[in-house]
Protein backbone atom coordinates (compact mmCIF):
# COMPACT_ATOMS: atom_id res chain seq x y z
CA UNK A 1 0.00 0.00 0.00
CA UNK A 2 3.09 2.24 0.27
CA UNK A 3 3.09 5.13 -1.99
CA UNK A 4 5.78 7.04 -2.65
CA UNK A 5 4.41 10.62 -3.30
CA UNK A 6 3.59 13.57 -0.26
CA UNK A 7 0.59 14.73 0.46
CA UNK A 8 1.36 17.99 -1.27
CA UNK A 9 2.90 16.17 -4.26
CA UNK A 10 -0.14 14.26 -4.79
CA UNK A 11 -2.46 17.64 -4.07
CA UNK A 12 -0.94 19.28 -6.91
CA UNK A 13 -1.00 15.61 -9.19
CA UNK A 14 -4.73 16.03 -8.83
CA UNK A 15 -7.11 17.88 -11.87
CA UNK A 16 -9.02 20.18 -9.70
CA UNK A 17 -13.00 21.52 -11.60
CA UNK A 18 -13.88 24.83 -11.40
CA UNK A 19 -15.44 25.21 -8.09
CA UNK A 20 -18.28 26.71 -9.74
CA UNK A 21 -19.04 23.33 -11.78
CA UNK A 22 -18.56 21.15 -8.71
CA UNK A 23 -21.25 23.78 -6.60
CA UNK A 24 -24.13 23.73 -9.36
CA UNK A 25 -22.89 19.91 -10.28
CA UNK A 26 -23.14 18.35 -6.80
CA UNK A 27 -25.24 20.97 -4.71
CA UNK A 28 -27.39 23.31 -7.27
CA UNK A 29 -25.78 26.41 -5.98
CA UNK A 30 -25.70 28.66 -9.39
CA UNK A 31 -22.75 30.97 -9.70
CA UNK A 32 -24.67 34.43 -8.50
CA UNK A 33 -25.23 32.56 -4.97
CA UNK A 34 -20.49 32.28 -4.55
CA UNK A 35 -17.95 35.18 -4.70
CA UNK A 36 -15.01 32.86 -6.06
CA UNK A 37 -12.04 33.70 -4.73
CA UNK A 38 -9.66 32.34 -7.99
CA UNK A 39 -10.94 29.06 -10.16
CA UNK A 40 -10.91 26.60 -6.97
CA UNK A 41 -12.62 29.09 -3.56
CA UNK A 42 -15.88 30.60 -3.02
CA UNK A 43 -17.39 31.89 -0.46
CA UNK A 44 -21.29 30.97 0.39
CA UNK A 45 -23.51 34.41 0.31
CA UNK A 46 -25.41 34.89 3.34
CA UNK A 47 -28.31 35.63 1.05
CA UNK A 48 -28.16 31.29 -0.47
CA UNK A 49 -27.72 30.76 3.18
CA UNK A 50 -30.87 32.39 4.58
CA UNK A 51 -32.98 31.17 1.42
CA UNK A 52 -32.19 27.58 2.54
CA UNK A 53 -34.29 28.19 5.99
CA UNK A 54 -36.92 25.56 5.13
CA UNK A 55 -34.55 23.03 3.24
CA UNK A 56 -34.97 19.56 5.83
CA UNK A 57 -31.93 18.31 7.47
CA UNK A 58 -29.53 15.45 6.38
CA UNK A 59 -27.79 13.22 8.46
CA UNK A 60 -24.70 14.66 10.60
CA UNK A 61 -21.80 12.36 10.97
CA UNK A 62 -19.19 13.43 13.67
CA UNK A 63 -15.57 11.99 13.14
CA UNK A 64 -13.85 11.68 16.48
CA UNK A 65 -10.54 10.09 17.95
CA UNK A 66 -8.78 7.63 20.29
CA UNK A 67 -6.66 9.95 22.41
CA UNK A 68 -4.04 11.03 20.87
CA UNK A 69 -0.78 9.63 19.83
CA UNK A 70 2.51 10.83 18.20
CA UNK A 71 1.98 7.79 16.22
CA UNK A 72 -0.99 10.08 14.74
CA UNK A 73 -4.86 9.14 14.30
CA UNK A 74 -6.15 10.31 10.97
CA UNK A 75 -9.50 12.74 11.93
CA UNK A 76 -9.15 15.02 8.82
CA UNK A 77 -7.73 12.24 6.10
CA UNK A 78 -10.99 9.32 7.64
CA UNK A 79 -13.89 12.62 7.13
CA UNK A 80 -12.47 13.08 3.72
CA UNK A 81 -12.47 9.48 2.82
CA UNK A 82 -15.52 9.14 4.19
CA UNK A 83 -17.18 12.15 2.37
CA UNK A 84 -16.06 10.25 -0.37
CA UNK A 85 -17.14 6.81 0.10
CA UNK A 86 -20.77 8.10 0.47
CA UNK A 87 -20.92 9.57 -2.36
CA UNK A 88 -19.26 6.72 -3.89
CA UNK A 89 -21.75 4.57 -2.67
CA UNK A 90 -24.50 7.12 -4.02
CA UNK A 91 -24.94 9.20 -1.05
CA UNK A 92 -25.34 12.93 -1.73
CA UNK A 93 -22.15 13.70 1.23
CA UNK A 94 -20.72 17.08 1.81
CA UNK A 95 -17.32 17.31 4.41
CA UNK A 96 -17.03 20.32 6.88
CA UNK A 97 -13.46 20.97 8.29
CA UNK A 98 -11.59 23.61 9.81
CA UNK A 99 -9.28 25.80 8.10
CA UNK A 100 -5.47 25.23 9.30
CA UNK A 101 -3.71 27.25 11.37
CA UNK A 102 -0.20 29.07 9.47
CA UNK A 103 1.78 28.28 13.25
CA UNK A 104 1.86 24.65 12.65
CA UNK A 105 1.94 24.55 9.48
CA UNK A 106 5.70 25.75 10.13
CA UNK A 107 6.22 24.27 12.98
CA UNK A 108 5.32 20.20 13.22
CA UNK A 109 5.02 18.66 10.17
CA UNK A 110 1.35 17.26 9.56
CA UNK A 111 -0.93 19.04 7.53
CA UNK A 112 -4.73 20.15 7.94
CA UNK A 113 -6.77 19.17 4.85
CA UNK A 114 -6.33 15.33 5.36
CA UNK A 115 -3.70 13.00 3.89
CA UNK A 116 -2.71 10.58 0.94
CA UNK A 117 -5.54 10.25 -1.53
CA UNK A 118 -8.30 11.60 1.07
CA UNK A 119 -7.45 15.53 1.30
CA UNK A 120 -9.12 18.75 0.37
CA UNK A 121 -7.28 21.10 -2.52
CA UNK A 122 -6.33 23.59 -3.39
CA UNK A 123 -4.40 22.26 -0.24
CA UNK A 124 -1.61 24.57 -0.31
CA UNK A 125 -3.92 27.45 -0.53
CA UNK A 126 -6.22 25.70 2.35
CA UNK A 127 -2.58 25.46 4.19
CA UNK A 128 -1.92 29.07 3.43
CA UNK A 129 -3.72 32.35 3.22
CA UNK A 130 -7.05 30.69 1.90
CA UNK A 131 -9.67 33.30 1.64
CA UNK A 132 -8.45 35.56 4.63
CA UNK A 133 -10.69 34.61 7.40
CA UNK A 134 -8.01 34.48 9.92
CA UNK A 135 -6.53 37.73 8.79
CA UNK A 136 -9.70 39.17 9.45
CA UNK A 137 -9.93 37.09 12.59
CA UNK A 138 -6.51 38.55 13.95
CA UNK A 139 -7.47 41.99 12.62
CA UNK A 140 -11.02 42.00 14.51
CA UNK A 141 -8.48 40.74 17.79
CA UNK A 142 -6.42 43.61 17.33
CA UNK A 143 -8.47 46.48 16.66
CA UNK A 144 -10.00 45.26 20.03
CA UNK A 145 -6.97 45.10 21.42
CA UNK A 146 -6.27 48.54 19.82
CA UNK A 147 -9.60 50.46 20.96
CA UNK A 148 -8.78 49.34 24.31
CA UNK A 149 -5.14 50.63 24.78
CA UNK A 150 -6.56 53.66 23.23
CA UNK A 151 -9.48 54.41 25.01
CA UNK A 152 -6.74 54.31 28.12
CA UNK A 153 -4.79 56.80 26.40
CA UNK A 154 -7.59 59.28 25.84
CA UNK A 155 -10.04 59.06 28.91
CA UNK A 156 -11.10 61.59 31.15
CA UNK A 157 -14.03 60.99 32.85
CA UNK A 158 -14.53 57.21 31.99
CA UNK A 159 -17.54 55.57 32.73
CA UNK A 160 -16.14 52.14 31.94
CA UNK A 161 -13.83 52.27 34.98
CA UNK A 162 -11.50 50.19 33.53
CA UNK A 163 -8.41 49.76 35.29
CA UNK A 164 -5.33 49.68 33.12
CA UNK A 165 -3.71 46.50 35.07
CA UNK A 166 -6.82 44.49 34.61
CA UNK A 167 -6.83 44.31 31.44
CA UNK A 168 -7.35 40.62 30.14
CA UNK A 169 -7.65 40.88 26.36
CA UNK A 170 -4.65 39.97 24.62
CA UNK A 171 -3.36 40.27 20.98
CA UNK A 172 -3.24 37.59 18.28
CA UNK A 173 -1.18 36.51 15.46
CA UNK A 174 -1.64 33.53 13.33
CA UNK A 175 2.40 32.59 13.55
CA UNK A 176 3.81 29.99 16.23
CA UNK A 177 5.72 32.99 18.02
CA UNK A 178 6.99 32.49 21.09
CA UNK A 179 8.88 35.57 21.98
CA UNK A 180 5.27 37.37 21.86
CA UNK A 181 3.80 35.28 24.58
CA UNK A 182 4.75 38.17 27.49
CA UNK A 183 5.48 41.58 26.29
CA UNK A 184 5.58 44.82 27.38
CA UNK A 185 3.58 47.69 25.23
CA UNK A 186 3.47 51.55 25.24
CA UNK A 187 7.49 52.45 25.85
CA UNK A 188 8.78 55.17 24.78
CA UNK A 189 7.41 58.07 26.65
CA UNK A 190 3.92 59.81 27.19
CA UNK A 191 2.93 59.94 23.71
CA UNK A 192 2.89 56.17 23.24
CA UNK A 193 1.19 55.76 26.32
CA UNK A 194 1.05 54.20 29.71
CA UNK A 195 3.47 51.09 29.71
CA UNK A 196 2.00 47.69 30.60
CA UNK A 197 2.06 43.93 30.29
CA UNK A 198 0.32 42.49 27.05
CA UNK A 199 0.81 39.19 24.98
CA UNK A 200 0.02 37.29 22.19
CA UNK A 201 -2.00 34.43 21.25
CA UNK A 202 -1.89 32.48 17.87
CA UNK A 203 -5.34 33.37 16.03
CA UNK A 204 -7.20 30.46 16.51
CA UNK A 205 -6.80 31.07 20.26
CA UNK A 206 -8.55 34.37 19.89
CA UNK A 207 -12.05 34.61 20.81
CA UNK A 208 -13.11 36.03 17.97
CA UNK A 209 -12.64 33.01 16.44
CA UNK A 210 -14.82 30.74 18.75
CA UNK A 211 -17.21 33.77 18.85
CA UNK A 212 -17.07 33.71 14.79
CA UNK A 213 -17.70 29.63 14.81
CA UNK A 214 -20.53 29.43 17.54
CA UNK A 215 -22.20 33.12 15.58
CA UNK A 216 -25.44 32.13 13.89
CA UNK A 217 -25.92 35.12 11.62
CA UNK A 218 -24.12 38.58 11.79
CA UNK A 219 -26.09 40.03 14.38
CA UNK A 220 -25.90 37.08 16.78
CA UNK A 221 -21.87 38.09 15.42
CA UNK A 222 -22.10 41.54 16.40
CA UNK A 223 -23.80 40.89 20.07
CA UNK A 224 -21.21 38.31 21.15
CA UNK A 225 -18.59 40.47 20.13
CA UNK A 226 -19.92 43.18 21.91
CA UNK A 227 -20.31 40.43 25.33
CA UNK A 228 -16.56 40.14 25.32
CA UNK A 229 -14.70 41.18 28.49
CA UNK A 230 -11.73 43.00 27.65
CA UNK A 231 -10.42 43.62 31.45
CA UNK A 232 -11.90 44.50 34.62
CA UNK A 233 -12.27 47.62 37.04
CA UNK A 234 -10.96 48.43 40.34
CA UNK A 235 -13.67 46.66 42.41
CA UNK A 236 -13.54 43.35 39.71
CA UNK A 237 -16.50 44.07 37.35
CA UNK A 238 -16.10 43.17 34.18
CA UNK A 239 -15.38 45.77 31.74
CA UNK A 240 -17.81 44.57 27.97
CA UNK A 241 -15.80 45.18 24.58
CA UNK A 242 -19.81 47.04 23.51
CA UNK A 243 -18.77 49.54 26.76
CA UNK A 244 -15.92 51.37 24.31
CA UNK A 245 -18.34 50.45 21.57
CA UNK A 246 -15.94 47.95 19.48
CA UNK A 247 -18.05 45.44 18.17
CA UNK A 248 -19.95 47.29 14.77
CA UNK A 249 -16.40 47.85 13.67
CA UNK A 250 -15.19 44.10 14.24
CA UNK A 251 -18.18 43.20 12.90
CA UNK A 252 -17.20 44.88 9.85
CA UNK A 253 -14.07 43.23 9.29
CA UNK A 254 -15.80 39.55 9.46
CA UNK A 255 -18.59 39.95 7.14
CA UNK A 256 -16.37 37.79 4.79
CA UNK A 257 -15.35 35.71 7.33
CA UNK A 258 -18.46 34.76 8.24
CA UNK A 259 -18.97 33.14 4.73
CA UNK A 260 -18.52 29.25 4.50
CA UNK A 261 -15.69 28.81 2.19
CA UNK A 262 -16.54 25.92 -0.57
CA UNK A 263 -13.60 23.78 -1.69
CA UNK A 264 -13.31 20.00 -3.02
CA UNK A 265 -11.89 17.42 -2.40
CA UNK A 266 -9.02 15.07 -4.65
CA UNK A 267 -12.52 13.02 -6.04
CA UNK A 268 -14.88 16.17 -7.02
CA UNK A 269 -17.11 15.89 -4.21
CA UNK A 270 -17.96 19.21 -1.98
CA UNK A 271 -16.56 20.32 1.43
CA UNK A 272 -16.43 23.37 3.31
CA UNK A 273 -13.47 24.38 5.30
CA UNK A 274 -14.62 27.16 7.45
CA UNK A 275 -13.13 28.55 10.93
CA UNK A 276 -10.72 26.78 13.11
CA UNK A 277 -11.07 27.43 16.73
CA UNK A 278 -8.19 25.78 19.33
CA UNK A 279 -9.20 22.35 20.91
CA UNK A 280 -8.01 23.40 24.44
CA UNK A 281 -9.73 27.19 25.23
CA UNK A 282 -12.39 26.65 22.86
CA UNK A 283 -14.24 24.63 21.46
CA UNK A 284 -11.99 22.48 18.40
CA UNK A 285 -14.57 22.48 15.34
CA UNK A 286 -15.43 24.32 12.21
CA UNK A 287 -18.15 26.54 12.34
CA UNK A 288 -22.06 26.20 13.08
CA UNK A 289 -23.19 28.35 9.89
CA UNK A 290 -21.22 26.09 7.67
CA UNK A 291 -22.42 22.98 9.45
CA UNK A 292 -26.00 23.73 9.12
CA UNK A 293 -25.51 24.96 5.70
CA UNK A 294 -24.38 22.05 4.69
CA UNK A 295 -26.70 20.17 6.06
CA UNK A 296 -29.67 21.89 3.99
CA UNK A 297 -27.55 21.12 1.17
CA UNK A 298 -26.76 17.16 1.23
CA UNK A 299 -28.02 14.34 2.53
CA UNK A 300 -25.08 13.18 4.92
CA UNK A 301 -22.92 15.77 6.36
CA UNK A 302 -19.66 14.42 7.75
CA UNK A 303 -17.46 16.85 10.06
CA UNK A 304 -14.07 16.59 12.20
CA UNK A 305 -13.66 17.22 16.15
CA UNK A 306 -10.44 18.32 17.28
CA UNK A 307 -7.81 16.28 19.24
CA UNK A 308 -9.57 12.79 21.20
CA UNK A 309 -12.91 12.25 21.73
CA UNK A 310 -12.85 13.42 25.67
CA UNK A 311 -12.21 16.93 24.48
CA UNK A 312 -13.19 17.40 20.75
CA UNK A 313 -16.27 14.59 20.90
CA UNK A 314 -17.57 16.26 24.43
CA UNK A 315 -17.19 20.01 23.47
CA UNK A 316 -18.60 18.61 19.68
CA UNK A 317 -21.62 18.07 21.29
CA UNK A 318 -22.31 19.78 24.59
CA UNK A 319 -21.03 23.07 23.10
CA UNK A 320 -21.69 23.41 19.30
CA UNK A 321 -24.47 20.92 18.89
CA UNK A 322 -26.46 21.99 21.95
CA UNK A 323 -25.89 25.69 21.12
CA UNK A 324 -26.72 24.86 17.11
CA UNK A 325 -29.55 22.68 17.59
CA UNK A 326 -27.61 20.06 16.24
CA UNK A 327 -28.83 16.34 16.26
CA UNK A 328 -25.65 13.97 15.49
CA UNK A 329 -27.03 10.72 13.94
CA UNK A 330 -24.24 8.83 14.10
CA UNK A 331 -20.43 8.94 15.29
CA UNK A 332 -17.24 7.87 13.94
CA UNK A 333 -14.13 6.85 15.98
CA UNK A 334 -11.05 6.93 14.51
CA UNK A 335 -8.69 4.07 15.77
CA UNK A 336 -5.41 2.88 14.77
CA UNK A 337 -3.06 0.21 15.35
CA UNK A 338 -0.13 1.93 16.15
CA UNK A 339 -1.92 4.35 18.29
CA UNK A 340 -3.58 1.24 20.50
CA UNK A 341 -0.23 -0.25 20.56
CA UNK A 342 1.38 2.75 21.99
CA UNK A 343 -1.52 3.21 24.51
CA UNK A 344 -0.26 -0.73 25.60
CA UNK A 345 2.79 0.58 26.09
CA UNK A 346 4.79 0.17 22.59
CA UNK A 347 7.47 2.52 22.25
CA UNK A 348 6.98 4.76 19.12
CA UNK A 349 9.86 3.41 17.48
CA UNK A 350 8.44 -0.70 17.65
CA UNK A 351 5.07 0.31 16.33
CA UNK A 352 6.14 -1.81 13.10
CA UNK A 353 6.64 -4.92 14.69
CA UNK A 354 3.19 -7.00 15.85
CA UNK A 355 2.21 -7.24 19.33
CA UNK A 356 -0.96 -8.59 20.22
CA UNK A 357 -0.28 -7.95 23.80
CA UNK A 358 -0.13 -4.41 23.88
CA UNK A 359 -2.68 -4.17 21.40
CA UNK A 360 -4.95 -5.62 23.42
CA UNK A 361 -3.71 -3.39 26.50
CA UNK A 362 -4.48 -0.42 23.85
CA UNK A 363 -8.12 -1.39 23.86
CA UNK A 364 -9.24 0.25 26.91
CA UNK A 365 -8.63 3.31 25.50
CA UNK A 366 -10.98 2.21 22.36
CA UNK A 367 -13.21 0.89 24.87
CA UNK A 368 -13.52 4.17 27.65
CA UNK A 369 -13.87 6.31 24.27
CA UNK A 370 -16.89 4.24 22.69
CA UNK A 371 -18.41 3.99 26.57
CA UNK A 372 -18.27 7.63 26.38
CA UNK A 373 -19.70 8.28 23.30
CA UNK A 374 -22.73 5.98 23.82
CA UNK A 375 -23.76 8.58 27.05
CA UNK A 376 -24.44 11.19 24.54
CA UNK A 377 -26.86 8.76 23.08
CA UNK A 378 -24.94 8.86 19.37
CA UNK A 379 -24.70 5.61 17.88
CA UNK A 380 -20.63 4.70 17.24
CA UNK A 381 -19.11 3.05 14.26
CA UNK A 382 -14.88 2.47 15.00
CA UNK A 383 -13.07 3.08 11.78
CA UNK A 384 -9.53 1.76 11.80
CA UNK A 385 -7.54 4.24 9.51
CA UNK A 386 -5.10 1.26 8.44
CA UNK A 387 -1.17 2.30 8.21
CA UNK A 388 0.97 -0.19 6.04
CA UNK A 389 2.35 -2.31 8.91
CA UNK A 390 -0.54 -3.18 10.72
CA UNK A 391 -1.01 -7.10 10.55
CA UNK A 392 -4.62 -9.31 9.48
CA UNK A 393 -3.97 -10.53 13.42
CA UNK A 394 -3.85 -6.96 14.79
CA UNK A 395 -7.05 -6.20 12.86
CA UNK A 396 -8.92 -9.34 14.17
CA UNK A 397 -8.32 -8.76 17.29
CA UNK A 398 -9.49 -4.86 17.50
CA UNK A 399 -12.75 -5.87 15.36
CA UNK A 400 -13.40 -8.84 17.98
CA UNK A 401 -12.92 -6.48 20.44
CA UNK A 402 -15.35 -4.12 19.44
CA UNK A 403 -18.03 -6.54 18.31
CA UNK A 404 -17.98 -7.91 22.04
CA UNK A 405 -18.95 -4.09 22.94
CA UNK A 406 -21.90 -4.16 20.47
CA UNK A 407 -20.08 -1.70 18.15
CA UNK A 408 -18.63 -2.81 14.62
CA UNK A 409 -15.02 -1.67 13.66
CA UNK A 410 -14.07 -1.18 10.02
CA UNK A 411 -11.25 -1.34 8.41
CA UNK A 412 -10.34 1.21 5.82
CA UNK A 413 -8.06 2.38 3.71
CA UNK A 414 -8.95 5.46 1.81
CA UNK A 415 -5.22 7.41 2.77
CA UNK A 416 -4.01 4.81 0.48
CA UNK A 417 -6.97 4.39 -2.10
CA UNK A 418 -9.04 7.49 -1.69
CA UNK A 419 -12.94 7.26 -1.29
CA UNK A 420 -12.98 3.43 -2.61
CA UNK A 421 -10.89 2.07 0.09
CA UNK A 422 -13.67 3.84 2.92
CA UNK A 423 -17.05 2.41 0.95
CA UNK A 424 -17.54 -0.37 3.62
CA UNK A 425 -17.00 2.19 6.18
CA UNK A 426 -19.40 4.71 4.58
CA UNK A 427 -21.68 1.67 4.32
CA UNK A 428 -22.01 0.91 8.08
CA UNK A 429 -22.35 4.63 8.90
CA UNK A 430 -25.34 5.02 6.77
CA UNK A 431 -26.78 1.53 8.53
CA UNK A 432 -25.72 3.41 11.81
CA UNK A 433 -27.29 6.94 11.01
CA UNK A 434 -30.95 5.52 8.86
CA UNK A 435 -31.19 3.00 11.90
CA UNK A 436 -33.06 5.51 14.20
CA UNK A 437 -30.75 4.40 17.01
CA UNK A 438 -29.03 7.38 18.04
CA UNK A 439 -30.94 9.91 20.51
CA UNK A 440 -29.05 12.89 20.90
CA UNK A 441 -28.65 14.25 24.29
CA UNK A 442 -26.02 16.25 26.17
CA UNK A 443 -24.26 15.32 29.22
CA UNK A 444 -25.27 17.37 31.30
CA UNK A 445 -28.36 20.18 31.81
CA UNK A 446 -27.88 23.66 31.22
CA UNK A 447 -29.04 24.21 34.55
CA UNK A 448 -26.39 22.23 36.03
CA UNK A 449 -24.21 24.20 38.17
CA UNK A 450 -20.76 25.15 37.02
CA UNK A 451 -18.97 22.92 39.50
CA UNK A 452 -21.21 20.00 38.71
CA UNK A 453 -20.71 20.20 34.56
CA UNK A 454 -17.31 19.95 35.49
CA UNK A 455 -17.02 17.65 37.86
CA UNK A 456 -19.40 15.30 35.53
CA UNK A 457 -17.37 15.38 32.43
CA UNK A 458 -14.36 14.27 34.69
CA UNK A 459 -16.19 11.88 36.49
CA UNK A 460 -18.20 10.58 33.60
CA UNK A 461 -15.75 10.79 30.82
CA UNK A 462 -12.30 11.07 32.10
CA UNK A 463 -12.72 8.13 35.05
CA UNK A 464 -11.68 11.05 37.79
CA UNK A 465 -12.69 10.47 41.52
CA UNK A 466 -12.90 13.84 42.34
CA UNK A 467 -12.00 17.79 41.15
CA UNK A 468 -10.38 19.74 42.98
CA UNK A 469 -9.62 23.67 43.04
CA UNK A 470 -7.92 26.16 45.26
CA UNK A 471 -10.52 27.97 47.65
CA UNK A 472 -9.86 31.56 44.79
CA UNK A 473 -10.83 29.12 41.96
CA UNK A 474 -13.65 27.55 43.89
CA UNK A 475 -14.93 31.35 45.11
CA UNK A 476 -14.54 32.42 41.12
CA UNK A 477 -16.59 29.46 39.75
CA UNK A 478 -19.25 30.29 42.47
CA UNK A 479 -19.49 34.43 41.82
CA UNK A 480 -20.02 33.26 38.18
CA UNK A 481 -23.16 31.17 38.79
CA UNK A 482 -25.53 34.09 39.15
CA UNK A 483 -25.16 35.72 35.59
CA UNK A 484 -23.46 32.72 33.73
CA UNK A 485 -24.69 29.39 35.66
CA UNK A 486 -25.76 28.26 32.80
CA UNK A 487 -22.85 28.15 30.30
CA UNK A 488 -21.41 25.08 28.72
CA UNK A 489 -17.97 24.71 30.34
CA UNK A 490 -15.21 24.08 28.02
CA UNK A 491 -12.35 22.40 29.53
CA UNK A 492 -8.78 22.79 28.54
CA UNK A 493 -6.47 19.76 29.40
CA UNK A 494 -3.97 18.01 27.28
CA UNK A 495 -4.98 15.99 24.83
CA UNK A 496 -3.05 13.03 25.31
CA UNK A 497 -4.57 11.19 28.49
CA UNK A 498 -7.88 11.21 29.94
CA UNK A 499 -6.40 12.28 33.14
CA UNK A 500 -4.50 15.46 33.55
CA UNK A 501 -0.89 14.03 33.14
CA UNK A 502 0.08 13.38 29.60
CA UNK A 503 1.94 10.22 30.46
CA UNK A 504 -0.80 8.45 31.79
CA UNK A 505 -1.91 6.67 29.15
CA UNK A 506 -4.61 3.93 28.09
CA UNK A 507 -7.95 4.28 30.63
CA UNK A 508 -6.64 5.72 33.59
CA UNK A 509 -9.20 5.62 36.99
CA UNK A 510 -9.46 7.44 40.22
CA UNK A 511 -7.39 10.45 39.33
CA UNK A 512 -8.06 14.15 40.59
CA UNK A 513 -8.41 16.28 38.28
CA UNK A 514 -7.33 19.56 39.30
CA UNK A 515 -8.99 23.36 38.28
CA UNK A 516 -6.37 25.62 38.44
CA UNK A 517 -8.37 28.61 36.75
CA UNK A 518 -11.26 29.46 35.11
CA UNK A 519 -11.49 32.35 32.19
CA UNK A 520 -14.95 33.66 31.30
CA UNK A 521 -15.62 33.88 27.33
CA UNK A 522 -18.59 35.49 27.87
CA UNK A 523 -18.93 36.43 23.80
CA UNK A 524 -18.48 32.90 23.15
CA UNK A 525 -20.91 32.07 25.83
CA UNK A 526 -18.86 28.75 28.06
CA UNK A 527 -16.71 28.68 29.99
CA UNK A 528 -13.41 27.82 29.98
CA UNK A 529 -11.79 25.67 32.70
CA UNK A 530 -8.10 25.30 33.01
CA UNK A 531 -6.63 21.80 34.00
CA UNK A 532 -3.05 21.80 33.06
CA UNK A 533 -0.30 23.92 31.23
CA UNK A 534 -2.20 25.33 28.33
CA UNK A 535 0.02 26.95 25.86
CA UNK A 536 -2.02 29.50 23.47
CA UNK A 537 0.72 30.90 21.69
CA UNK A 538 2.88 27.95 20.65
CA UNK A 539 6.69 27.83 19.70
CA UNK A 540 8.24 26.39 16.71
CA UNK A 541 10.16 23.01 17.50
CA UNK A 542 14.20 23.05 16.74
CA UNK A 543 13.93 21.91 13.58
CA UNK A 544 10.49 23.66 12.22
CA UNK A 545 9.00 22.33 9.18
CA UNK A 546 9.44 25.89 7.35
CA UNK A 547 12.74 24.88 6.84
CA UNK A 548 11.78 22.42 3.99
CA UNK A 549 8.86 24.68 2.16
CA UNK A 550 9.79 26.68 -0.84
CA UNK A 551 8.80 27.54 -3.95
CA UNK A 552 9.89 25.53 -6.85
CA UNK A 553 11.08 26.59 -10.49
CA UNK A 554 7.44 26.70 -11.88
CA UNK A 555 6.06 28.95 -8.92
CA UNK A 556 4.39 26.18 -6.78
CA UNK A 557 4.87 25.40 -3.23
CA UNK A 558 6.80 22.97 -2.65
CA UNK A 559 7.41 20.53 0.68
CA UNK A 560 4.27 21.89 2.78
CA UNK A 561 4.58 18.13 4.14
P1 LIG B 1 -5.84 14.31 12.56
O1 LIG B 1 -6.93 15.01 11.84
O2 LIG B 1 -6.34 13.24 13.46
O3 LIG B 1 -4.89 15.22 13.23
P2 LIG B 1 -4.81 13.78 9.91
O4 LIG B 1 -5.92 13.16 9.16
O5 LIG B 1 -4.55 15.23 9.66
O6 LIG B 1 -4.97 13.52 11.46
O7 LIG B 1 -3.50 12.94 9.62
C1 LIG B 1 -2.26 13.29 10.18
C2 LIG B 1 -1.14 12.85 9.25
O8 LIG B 1 -1.08 11.43 9.19
C3 LIG B 1 -1.29 13.34 7.82
O9 LIG B 1 -0.07 13.85 7.36
C4 LIG B 1 -1.67 12.11 7.04
O10 LIG B 1 -1.16 12.14 5.73
C5 LIG B 1 -1.07 10.98 7.85
N1 LIG B 1 -1.90 9.78 7.74
C6 LIG B 1 -3.21 9.68 8.05
N2 LIG B 1 -3.65 8.43 7.82
C7 LIG B 1 -2.59 7.72 7.36
C8 LIG B 1 -2.42 6.36 6.94
N3 LIG B 1 -3.42 5.48 6.98
N4 LIG B 1 -1.18 5.98 6.53
C9 LIG B 1 -0.14 6.87 6.52
N5 LIG B 1 -0.26 8.15 6.89
C10 LIG B 1 -1.45 8.58 7.32
MG1 LIG C 1 -7.44 17.04 11.82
Amino acid sequence: HAHPKSDIEIAQAASMRPIMDVAKDKLGIEATDLEPYGHYKAKLSLDYIDSLENHPDGKLILVTAVTPTPAGEGKTTTTVGLGDALNRIGKKAMMCLREPSLGPCFGMKGGAAGGGYAQVVPMEDINLHFTGDFHAIGAANNLLAALIDNHVYWRQNDETGLDNRRITWRRALDMNDRSLRQITTSLGGVANGAPREAGFDITVASEVMAILCLAKDLKDLERRLGNVIIGFTRDRKPVLAREINAQGAMTALLKDAMKPNLVQTLEGNPAFVHGGPFANIAHGCNTLIATKTALKLADYVVTEAGFGADLGAEKFFDIKCRKGGLKPDAAVLVATIRALKMHGGVAKDDLKTENLDALEKGCVNLERHIRNLKRFGVKVVVGINRFSADTPAEMELVRKKCASLGVTAVESDHWAEGGAGAEELARQVVEAAESGESDFKPLYGDNTSLWNKIQTIATDLYGASEIIADKKVRGQIRDLEADYGHFPVCIAKTQYSFSTDPDYKGAPTGHVVPVREVRLSAGAEFLVVICGDIMTMPGLPRVPSANAIHVDDKGRVAGLF
